[in-house]
């Protein structure tokens, strides 16, 4: 549509204030979605008992005679209204596996709980912000290269500078690692609980096999990119007693100690005809601290761990499909980046490493899991958190959801995305307008919360 369409458009959906209530309806049913799912069909309730037809829904009633379903995409680049909800779920998975409530006991707070970082080794000198006691140092001190590149350089980069994590030297940098090391991640943090769970067994003076009827590990866990494209993990780590309860014998320290001592000891096997040494490990790069204190709250580590799980992989979004190299030349990625992709396609090819599928996984620089993983017991699932949402919405708009009704679905893909750009402008703005409604809420919540502080610290100052 040129802008006059629009905007002609626009005056002819305000026309019909029926059609336009209805429309806005499901416009803000779907959180306002940037690229919401068509559908046509219906839906009847019928009565379980009886056989006969409760209520009945069809689209044919619909303006444009589809029904809007939000898309749910995970990623702020590619849908900010879904990524917000998607958000909003993630902080709830893992508060909720914190400090309990959407159906787990409150008692886990009292658990022994840490916040554990785990980064790749080095795969070559790469630009890097340092510091030493707070004050921020060059980038790199000199050393000769083996290809006449000297490694060095004496700039101070400042945060979100291009430069960082690209590497000082291409030649040194090694990229079949790098994407290898991407593709063993899942590998080697599935190893890591494992192995965490056997050094709480020896912790406990218990065969390893045993370990379950004195302690249960459960964990949540996101994936993240680092600039110099390698995956690294955050993840929240519990541990319960055998039903739920507390551990007995073991606390946060042991925890704490048996976390770091696994992460550095475990490995995963390279995949064969990867000719690239023993094993893929963790890194030196290692933080394992206790959840409760003041540098990792139950709101921090939520918040940190929900605000790493909508990121895409190179920021931008240019990464969240699946493409092939030819496609690079017109994506403008960074050359790092870019070449990344092409070794994840060349390693793709290789017969040997056949079964790592990399090709697939060329966008993703090799990573091939989940982005956000947990065990069961660790919390509620994005399953449960949705079928709420979806409950608490009906009983808002009045309708009544009898248990005892069967749904009875037929429904069809009509398209992706709005029908128009003139749709798509509407929901755009009322999308930005929420966002600008939440921040400014933030920013009350915020400000009573401090007013309430300082009058408390008055009240303390001035018994
Ligand atoms: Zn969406
Ligand atoms: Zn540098
Ligand atoms: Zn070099």
């Amino acid at each position: 549509m040129t802008g006059d369409a629009v905007v002609k458009y626009l005056l002819a959906r305000a026309a019909d204030p029926v059609a336009h209530a209805r429309w806005a309806e499901q416009a803000r049913s779907t959180g306002w979605c940037s690229c919401p799912v068509r559908l046509s069909g219906s839906t009847a309730r019928v009565d379980a008992g009886t056989g006969e037809v409760t209520s009945a829904f069809t689209t044919a009633d619909e303006p444009d005679g589809t029904l809007l379903k939000a898309c749910g995409q995970r990623r702020a680049t590619a849908c900010p209204s879904c990524s917000v909800v998607y958000r909003s779920d993630a902080y709830q998975l893992v508060a909720a596996g914190l400090r309990g409530g959407k159906g787990v006991a409150e008692e886990v707070a009292t658990r022994p709980r840490v916040f554990v970082t785990l980064t790749a080794p080095s795969f070559g000198p790469v630009h890097s912000r340092r510091e030493r006691a707070g004050v921020a140092r060059p980038c790199h001190t000199g050393r000769p290269c083996p290809h006449g590149a000297r490694i060095a350089c004496d700039r101070i980069h400042p945060p979100g500078d291009p430069a960082l994590g690209t590497p000082l030297c291409s030649a040194c940098f090694d990229y079949r690692a790098t994407v290898l090391w991407n593709a063993s991640a899942t590998e080697l943090w599935r190893r890591t609980t494992i192995a965490v769970r056997r050094r709480l067994a020896a912790r406990l003076g218990v065969p390893s096999r045993q370990v379950s009827r004195h302690a249960r590990l459960s964990y949540l866990k996101v994936v993240e990119y680092q600039a110099r494209g390698v995956v690294h993990v955050h993840a929240v780590v519990r541990l319960d007693g055998p039903d739920g309860g507390p551990p007995v014998g073991m606390d946060v320290t042991d925890l704490a100690v048996a976390v770091t001592a696994a992460a550095r000891a475990a490995s995963a096997p390279w995949p064969p005809g990867a000719l690239i040494g023993a094993a893929a490990r963790w890194g030196d790069q290692l933080d394992v601290r206790p959840i409760g204190g003041a540098d990792a709250t139950d709101r921090t580590v939520a918040g940190y761990i929900a605000k790493y799980a909508t990121k895409s992989t190179d920021g931008l979004g240019r990464l969240d499909h699946r493409l092939h190299p030819s496609q690079l030349a017109t994506l403008d990625l960074p050359e790092h980046l870019a070449r990344l992709v092409r070794t994840a396609w060349e390693l793709g090819g290789e017969d040997v490493l056949s079964g790592l599928r990399l090709r697939a996984w060329a966008h993703t620089l090799g990573f091939r899991g989940h982005w956000l993983t947990k065990s069961r017991a660790y919390s509620t699932t994005f399953g449960a958190l949705r079928a709420a949402r979806v409950l608490h919405a009906a009983q808002r708009r009045g309708e009544e959801v009898d248990p005892e009704s069967i749904a009875v679905k037929d429904w069809r893909f009509v398209s992706r995305g709005w029908a128009n750009s003139g749709d798509a402008l509407l929901a755009a703005t009322a999308a930005a307008h929420r966002v600008e409604a939440r921040r400014h809420a933030r920013q009350d919540r915020h400000d009573t919360r401090t007013q309430r502080e300082e009058n408390h610290g008055q009240a303390a100052a001035h018994p």
